[in-house]
């Protein structure tokens, strides 16, 4: 890995940032990787966003930042280069700054989204998956799902018109996959997929409790939880109860972290294990409290 500068400097934007996990997530990583990172909460109003923006270019200090509410759209029309995937999903939510000073926006979601498939050994070429909830991050599932060449992806979704939109997005750049939209998820899919996934925030901390696992499943199924908080959701209690394997939105939210480290500053050698670290960490850092 290649130290740029003494210290890197990176940090997290939005309105309110207070909320914001990623600092406690960077600062474990930096001390498991031994470099000298100062990551910062970074509080734009809307009304201050441009001109920070240019001051932050100017300035060249920051490595980078990960974007947060409410300003992962604006970014598509800051950064002066956008990945495919940031495209694609139409939300940016990682910048770098590069040295001559241009700004790159990624969207690490899908990155997520396809490490945690790979570290779960997800069966999802030629399979069917399901998809609930038809947001941003369904839409980088969905993504991800293109990529890994799914024969079909249901995405349900209470508002059809919306699972509808992004799904005409998605066949758009994978036609090789039958992208489906419905409001009620037929039975016949939900016993065959090999993959569901809750993208909705049901069953995270302050909304309903609700598990959208279907009565019947496939024995060989993998259940996805996106939401972390709190690490065993409804849908995960359910999954475990019925013994489907399944994983939480904590590991798609690690993987996310390690992707940005790699393109702010390169390659994490052994990543399995730094993964793995930072993971007992979080965990702990979560049980205690803090
Ligand atoms: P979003 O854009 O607001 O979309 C939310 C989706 O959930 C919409 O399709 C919405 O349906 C549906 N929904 C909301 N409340 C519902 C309810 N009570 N019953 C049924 N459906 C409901 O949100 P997002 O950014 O896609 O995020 C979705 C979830 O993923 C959040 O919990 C977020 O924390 C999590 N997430 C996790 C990670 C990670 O790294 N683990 C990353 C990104 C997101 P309508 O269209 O009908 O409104």
């Amino acid at each position: 890995m290649t130290k740029i500068r003494e210290k890197f400097y990176a940090g997290v934007m939005g309105f309110p940032v207070s909320h914001s996990w990623s600092p406690a997530i960077f600062s474990h990583l930096a001390r498991t990787l031994d470099y000298p990172l100062d990551y910062r909460r970074i509080e734009v109003p809307s009304e201050n966003l441009d001109e920070s923006v240019r001051l932050l270019r100017r300035l060249q200090l920051f490595q980078g930042w990960n974007v947060t509410l409410p300003y992962k759209e604006k970014f598509l029309g800051l950064a002066d280069e956008l990945s495919a995937e940031a495209k694609a999903i139409g939300a940016v939510n990682l910048v770098k700054v590069t040295q001559e000073g241009r700004l790159w926006g990624y969207n690490t979601d899908v990155l997520g989204v396809q490490k945690t498939f790979e570290e779960q050994k997800a069966k999802i070429t030629g399979n069917t998956a399901v998809i609930f909830g038809a947001g941003g991050a369904a839409l980088s599932v969905g993504y991800a799902l293109g990529t890994l060449e799914a024969s079909e992806v249901w995405m349900v979704n209470r508002t059809l018109a919306k699972a509808q939109s992004q799904i005409r997005r998605l066949k758009r750049i994978f036609p090789g996959t039958g992208f489906r939209a419905v409001q009620v998820l037929p039975e016949a899919v939900g016993a065959s997929a090999k993959l569901m996934v809750n993208a909705t925030p049901l069953g995270m901390t302050g909304f309903p409790k609700k598990s959208l696992l279907p009565r019947v499943v496939a024995s060989d199924v993998l259940v996805f939880d996106l939401v972390y908080h709190p690490a065993i959701t409804p849908l995960l209690r359910a999954s475990q109860k019925r013994g489907l394997a399944s994983v939480g939105g904590l590991d798609m939210l690690l993987w996310q972290a390690l992707a940005s480290w790699e393109i702010w500053v390169g390659r994490i050698p052994h990543i399995q294990r730094v993964k793995k670290e930072l993971k007992q960490q979080i965990v702990t850092l979560r049980e205690s409290g803090v």
